[in-house]
């Protein structure tokens, strides 16, 4: 349950030090509170310099962020995952890279928590470019569709997370899912369909099936995805 994993209690208490070392190095400022991921003592975290901007809701075992790590090299990117044993996994994923490719992989990074209570607990307004939730959980009976990770609820806390611009990327090979998620974003007023020709040159969308372990066993079974891709608009006059 939600007990077992420490929760930030607002963005500003992530501890970057942990995540990025490489980017933010802990320094005389840091006492025993550092071993923890959350920390307590909000005097002791200078404000972030760079902060996290993309977000791989549900990373599962990390395909994705390990291809983006590489492709955005200056950009901090975390993935968020609920099981604990498959988070540890990618968290020693992303230090044996690091470890066989020094100066790389330090923009990544990946924490254990549930996506769809915490988020702003993680970010701040405005404050992420890109997010991903690709092959998420069907959830296919009627009563189990408000635990979709995608939903006119959820779609709210997204919009707020996202700078007006940013984007949002789905994919799914289950054809009711994807037509759910690409009805939750067309009927959301913060979010506009991107045009498939400029889906065709974002680098991005190619990585969604390919890059991730979901994504390429559903290519070795030559099944399809249903990919939804869009942009966090503003509305004139409120922003
Ligand atoms: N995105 C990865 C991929 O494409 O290879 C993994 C897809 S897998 C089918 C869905 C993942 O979402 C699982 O690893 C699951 O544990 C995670 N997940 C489900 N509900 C979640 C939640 N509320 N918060 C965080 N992760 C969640």
């Amino acid at each position: 349950s939600d007990s077992h994993f420490p929760v930030p209690i607002a963005p500003s208490q992530v501890d970057y030090s942990l995540h990025y070392p490489h980017f933010f190095p802990s320094d005389e400022t840091c006492n025993e509170n550092c071993n923890s991921t959350i920390n307590p003592e909000a005097s002791i975290l200078k404000p972030h310099s760079k902060k996290i901007q993309f977000a791989d809701i549900g990373c599962g075992f990390g395909g994705l962020l390990i291809s983006l790590s590489t492709l955005f090299p200056e950009t901090l990117m975390i993935g968020m995952e609920i099981r604990d044993k498959v988070t540890e996994y990618v968290k020693e994923r992303i230090l044996a890279l690091r470890e066989a490719n020094p100066g790389q992989y330090q923009n990544v990074s990946v924490v254990r928590t549930n996506s769809m209570k915490y988020i702003p607990n993680f970010f701040e307004k405005a404050q992420l470019s890109k997010m991903f939730f690709l092959f998420p959980d069907p959830h296919f009976k009627e009563k189990n569709h408000r635990r979709r990770v995608i939903s006119p609820h959820l779609l709210d806390e997204y919009a707020y997370t996202l700078e007006v611009g940013g984007i949002i990327y789905t994919i799914t090979d289950v054809e009711e899912l994807g037509e759910w998620m690409k009805d939750c974003l067309e009927g959301h007023p913060l979010f506009e369909a991107i045009p498939e020709k400029e889906l065709d040159s974002d680098p991005v969308v190619k990585l969604l099936s390919s890059a991730t372990e979901e994504g390429q066993k559903v290519a070795r079974n030559g099944g399809q995805t249903y990919l939804a891709v869009y942009r966090r608009i503003a509305i004139s006059g409120t922003e």
